[in-house]
């Protein structure tokens, strides 16, 4: 019996993965257990966790345009490169726009707290190699603050941060100057393209995202409510402007960033090794040479 057990299921690991290759989904939610056990050892460990958000767009665009256009991204990327994608995660840093409708903004404790508890599980579940990939503006100091603090404890994975898409030369010319941090030219384009039943561009006069510069201070000089004090519509840009086209020409860059930081994180077999050593060292610090 015991002999027949191995042999049947030396078969089954033989056959499986092979079936599997070209139908196994990416999307961590979609797959069975079973599958999922597959769908890691094809991935390599390597999982996506897509960030977006809950807040107002302009007059035009949904609340849940970055969480939207974060997952079509991660999607077509594992599609050219495999990767397990995580489910819908939209926890992050948005205080700046609680003052809107629809706007979800969860306390700093739980933002920290949720998102590592997340990692925590997904690499309890084989992803060794998780990639944050985000979507969403206001999560840019949060996110390095995050993967720094890594470095609090020993973890037996790696968080990589994409904070967004590669520069590179070319692309359609854009039609409006000046700011264009938030549903602008560029993300209502985005959303065109990736969304088109949702982008409303007809609405996007009906408030003004200029900058109002309420505030005189140096560059140098921070302060939290700088992007109320600019932008307090919560837009900024011009969004009546956008062109599918310069949305598919961001979008596919993104795509192609996300791809190359998969690749990259597959091939990465320096950052846990050097993380274990630090981990290790930090356990006696008085033994670091001098
Ligand atoms: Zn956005």
């Amino acid at each position: 019996m015991k002999r027949i057990g191995v042999t049947a299921s030396l078969l089954l690991f033989v056959i499986l993965p092979a079936r599997g290759q070209s139908k196994l989904s990416a999307k961590w939610e979609q797959l069975t257990a079973e599958d999922f056990r597959t769908a890691i050892q094809q991935a390599q460990g390597t999982c996506l966790l897509p960030f977006g958000i809950l807040e107002k767009h302009g007059p035009h665009l949904p609340l849940g345009t970055d969480l939207l256009n974060v997952r079509y991204a991660a999607l077509h990327a594992v599609e050219q490169e495999y990767a397990v994608v995580f489910p819908e995660y939209y926890f992050g840093q948005i205080f700046e726009a609680k003052h809107q409708p629809g706007t979800v903004a969860y306390s700093m404790e739980l933002q920290l707290k949720l998102l590592q508890e997340t990692t925590d599980e997904m690499a309890r579940n084989g992803c060794k190699k998780v990639i944050i990939v985000n979507g969403h503006g206001g999560n840019e100091h949060l996110l390095p603050y995050f993967a720094q603090a890594q470095m609090a404890s020993p973890k037996d994975y790696v968080v990589y941060v994409l904070a967004g898409e590669r520069s590179r030369p070319g692309g359609p010319a854009k039609k409006s100057s000046g700011v264009d941090y938030h549903a602008g030219e560029n993300e209502t384009s985005n959303t065109l393209y990736t969304h088109p039943e949702l982008t409303h561009t007809d609405r996007a006069k009906r408030e003004s995202g200029a900058d109002q510069k309420r505030q005189n201070l140096p560059d140098f000089l921070y302060t939290g409510i700088w992007w109320y004090a600019r932008f307090p519509n919560h837009y900024s840009g011009d969004g009546s402007v956008a062109t599918k086209e310069l949305g598919e020409w961001n979008v596919q860059g993104w795509v192609s960033t996300i791809v190359e930081a998969i690749r990259a994180a597959k091939a990465d077999d320096a950052s846990l090794k050097i993380q274990n050593e630090f981990y290790e060292k930090s356990k006696h610090p008085f033994d670091t040479p001098q």
